[in-house]
């Protein structure tokens, strides 16, 4: 699997299965039958109500901890330091492990003014070992220069709505001039952009499918990218991105999709 490396050293696979919408009760399925097809990333969160699901996919699979990079984030609701670190406590406790790979902070919530307290107690579980990399999810640059001035320390990653009809390319540059690497969320629009006439075009062009051709965009611009389906042999197709290759002309076709108003989930600046 191929991996980025992080500012703080990890390798993080550069590709993974999303479970967002996936019910704790065929969570453990999916995500054992994905790791059985070569997945080695999974990515949930206290508020998808699925980490017991997932915990219980890896065990399931038979792939060691040890080799599947693991992702969880904590709610807003949990936000402040005390709140952090217990509700760390029961994602580990759902998640039946010892450590995750990457615990975020699901959102900034900036009008409950908590973030910086919770990414000092994202510190501290970096710090004793029980997250191995610590970063943010929908923080926009005021977010993270506010991280960086009161607590001198930056994430190494921030996850974020991104696909080609949203690329972010101002958050994007930021981050780059910071050491942060970017993780797309809903990489494929939600399924909305598997019906766009550019893609598919491109898509007949490879024998590939739409989904394919977007992911392998996202892995191309040198982005983490977590497509979710909970359907076995989407999975499958999901994973068969890493023997073809987009030409310069193709990524550019992708590249031009982008749109000032393509943003599909809530906008971070208000957010609760
Ligand atoms: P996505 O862009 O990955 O699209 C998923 C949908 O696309 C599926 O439900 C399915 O309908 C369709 N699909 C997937 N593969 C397909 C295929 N091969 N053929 C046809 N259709 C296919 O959407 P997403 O779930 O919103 O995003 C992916 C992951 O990102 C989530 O599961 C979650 O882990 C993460 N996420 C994070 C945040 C955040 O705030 N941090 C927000 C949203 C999502």
């Amino acid at each position: 699997m191929q991996t980025l490396k992080l500012r703080d050293g990890a390798d993080m696979p550069q590709f993974g299965l999303g479970v967002w919408k996936t019910p704790n009760d065929i969570a453990a399925q999916v995500v054992a039958h994905a790791l059985k097809s070569g997945y080695r990333h999974v990515d949930t969160a206290a508020v998808y109500g699925n980490e017991q699901g997932v915990g219980e996919g890896l065990k399931a699979s038979g792939v060691a901890r040890g080799d599947v990079f693991v992702t969880t984030k904590l709610w807003n609701a949990d936000q402040g330091f005390d709140s952090t670190l217990r509700a760390f406590n029961e994602s580990l406790k759902r998640l039946g492990t010892d450590y995750v790979d990457l615990y975020l902070i699901h959102w900034p919530a900036p009008k409950n003014d908590r973030f910086v307290d919770t990414w000092r107690a994202l510190l501290q579980l970096k710090a004793e070992g029980r997250a191995k990399s610590i970063g943010v999810s929908n923080f926009e640059p005021e977010h993270l220069e506010r991280l960086a001035s009161e607590t001198g320390e930056l994430p190494v990653v921030n996850q974020i709505e991104l696909h080609p009809t949203f690329q972010q390319r101002a958050l994007r540059a930021f981050h780059a001039s910071h050491g942060i690497a970017t993780e797309s969320w809903s990489p494929l629009g939600q399924g909305q952009l598997l019906t766009d006439p550019a893609i598919a075009a491109i898509a007949k062009a490879h024998g590939r499918s739409p989904a394919q051709v977007i992911i392998r965009w996202h892995l191309q611009s040198g982005l983490i990218v977590i497509p979710k389906s909970v359907t076995p042999a989407r999975i499958d197709e999901n994973a068969k991105v890493f023997d073809f290759v987009l030409s310069a002309d193709q990524m550019a076709v992708l590249d031009g999709l982008d749109r000032k108003d393509g943003r599909i989930g809530p906008n971070p600046l208000t957010a609760d």
